[in-house]
């Protein structure tokens, strides 16, 4: 008889009944914290004072941990690590907490965080995607080398705040004022349709899946076509876009093929600069779409982005693969519990877990 191959961490499969799925109360957490609930996991939000109540008002948060703030998370770590937790990051994990401090966790952290130091930096994500062959705008290093259109991206904004459109040389040396003592970058712009598309790729299979896509809304950028160029002659709006909602869309099928090309190289590339695990479970790349049908990447983000929550019940495409209401978070607790149930916990884990 052959003997099956088991990771010697365990003495049997577990399932998960017996795990709990935890989350930073915010971003994604509704949605993260129901997906685990479907899939028998019991769950667990960390939430603050102003959102404790919201969290325990729905049933499948089993168990709420209140905090004076986000920044705090770490004063509990101590308590969580004695208990069978997973944690699920989103948004939120990056934005509350510092790098060494997602490095200094031990508890069960689904995905890799040596990826979060390649999503932080604007250059290393750079390098990432070109390594992938994707096609990225052009970045232009100060105002005398722009060519074209720029968008000046400043560091730290979250969700295009005081982004800004210069259309030449000329209105970059106009504005330099406004940039002065600001890090920022200036990148090409893309005049195309923006499209954000949200992948998994499970570790436990080695397939990608695209789960669903959206596309933000913007203002005032997404209104200015409302009101004829003729009109907004001398009226000196400059676009911004600071995001105010996402709208769910599906592509053009004859361009689904490159978009899941997409995700593949970046999930391949991945391994070669944070082996062997690379990019594991959600992801999303953000693109600009032009009228060749070429994509354009803005970014990418190495985790669930808050556009998944419009897909709560699914997408026409999680639907294609699942048959059944599959979210980015519950697509997130299957792959813990299949991974329990094959004594593989391990591969869809950071490193730094001790479980
Ligand atoms: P988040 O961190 O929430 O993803 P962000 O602050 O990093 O947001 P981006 O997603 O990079 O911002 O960009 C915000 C918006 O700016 C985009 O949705 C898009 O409308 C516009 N934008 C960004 N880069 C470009 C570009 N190269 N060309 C044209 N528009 C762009």
């Amino acid at each position: 008889m052959i003997a099956a191959k088991v990771e010697p961490i365990f003495e049997k499969s577990e399932t998960s009944e017996f795990y709990t799925i935890a989350t930073l109360g915010s971003h994604s957490a509704l949605q993260i914290l129901k997906g685990a609930h479907d899939e028998g996991f019991r769950t667990l939000a960390i939430a603050n004072r102003d959102t404790e109540r919201l969290y325990r008002s729905f049933n499948f948060v089993d168990e709420v941990i209140g905090i004076e703030k986000y920044q705090d998370f770490p004063k509990i770590v101590d308590r969580l690590e004695n208990r069978k937790i997973i944690i699920v990051p989103h948004g939120s994990f990056v934005a509350y907490l510092s790098l060494e401090d997602h490095k200094k966790m031990t508890i069960p952290y689904f995905g890799n965080k040596a990826i979060l130091d390649w999503e932080a930096s604007r250059e290393l994500q750079r390098q990432w995607l070109s390594a992938a062959g994707l096609n990225l705008p052009r970045q232009f290093r100060n105002g005398a080398e722009i060519d074209r259109p720029v968008i000046v991206k400043l560091y730290g904004a979250q969700g295009g705040k005081g982004y800004m459109f210069l259309r030449d040389a000329k209105d970059f040396e106009e504005r330099a004022g406004l940039l002065a003592r600001r890090d920022y970058i200036l990148q090409e712009y893309i005049i195309g349709v923006p499209l954000y598309i949200h992948y998994f790729y499970s570790p436990l299979t080695g397939k990608l899946e695209i789960m669903s896509m959206d596309r933000r809304y913007e203002t005032n950028v997404d209104s200015l076509g409302r009101i004829p160029a003729a009109a907004q002659e001398g009226m000196e709006v400059q676009p911004s876009y600071v995001v105010v909602g996402n709208s769910p869309v599906s592509l053009r099928e004859s361009m689904l093929a490159e978009a899941y090309r997409m995700g593949e190289e970046v999930v391949r590339v991945s391994r070669d600069i944070c082996p062997p695990k690379g990019l594991f479970g959600a992801f999303c790349i953000e693109t600009i779409i032009t009228p060749d049908t070429q994509f354009y990447i803005m970014e990418i983000s190495a985790r669930i982005v808050a556009g998944t929550n419009l897909f709560i019940d699914g997408s026409p495409y999680s639907y294609l693969y699942y048959s059944e209401p599959m979210s980015t978070g519950r697509r997130i607790a299957r792959e813990l519990k299949n991974a329990l149930l094959t004594n593989s916990l391990r591969r869809v884990l950071d490193d730094s877990s001790v479980l």
